[in-house]
């Protein structure tokens, strides 16, 4: 088995999913007592955020090819970043460390081609949404990628920034989300993209009949597949 080289805490909340989804995959699929073999490097999110807001990309990719580095030199066989936003900095990860990163694009890509989905909408952080990294990324696969309007975008930025992150889940966001959901449905998008990672904390099948694509879930299951 390979060991999984976790860049996390971006954030800590969404790491718990990560860690859990990946673990389960490998005893599913391995049985008895397997579970991964996975370093973790879990970043304090208040130095990434602060890089973020100030449009320090540079920084920021620097600083997580670093713990990429050190992650490879203490036995990690490939890097996943646990966040979508942070892969707007996936080629420096690559570069700094040597390794190659499992991208949280492509692993979302097969689940919507494997769904059958030729449209879907992609919900996440402002940076995620509005600069094209993660979308042109899941478009490669063939499939259209449709990004909610400004005031949408506004919603789920501040969401995810002032509650999510902080593990705070309310109804009143949940219903906020719903709604920009079936708007995005409504407008021809046959699937939603929860492509912030802590989003799925908030919106899950059991809220809304329009299929729902788990950034975390679909990256940690891909993550472990490749680890065996
Ligand atoms: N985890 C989030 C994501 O998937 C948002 C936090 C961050 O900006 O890294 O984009």
């Amino acid at each position: 088995m390979q060991t999984i080289g976790l860049l996390g805490g971006m954030s800590w909340v969404s790491t718990q999913l990560y860690y859990r989804e990946i673990n389960k995959t490998i005893a599913s699929r391995l049985g008895g007592a397997h579970s991964a073999k996975c370093l973790l490097y879990s970043f304090d999110f208040h130095e990434i955020e602060a890089l973020q807001s100030s449009g320090e990309w540079s920084t920021a990719g620097n600083v997580l090819g670093d713990a990429a580095k050190a992650l490879a030199s203490i036995g990690a066989n490939f890097i996943v970043i646990g966040a979508n936003t942070m892969h707007l900095v996936a080629d420096d990860v690559e570069r700094i460390s040597g390794l190659p990163v499992l991208h949280i694009g492509d692993a979302t890509a097969d689940a919507l081609v494997a769904a059958g989905i030729k449209r879907a909408a992609l919900l996440g952080t402002r940076y995620t949404m509005e600069k094209p990294f993660i979308r042109e990324r899941i478009e490669r696969h063939g499939i259209h990628v449709l990004i909610p309007d400004d005031a949408d975008r506004e919603t789920l930025h501040k969401i995810i920034y002032a509650e999510l992150i902080k593990d705070v889940v309310r109804q009143e966001s949940r219903e906020d989300v719903l709604d920009i959901i079936e708007r995005l449905n409504a407008n021809g998008a046959q699937g939603i993209i929860l492509g912030c990672t802590e989003l799925e904390l908030l919106v899950t099948p059991q809220y809304t009949d329009v299929p729902l694509f788990r950034t975390a879930e679909v990256h940690a299951r891909a993550a472990a597949l490749r680890a065996i």
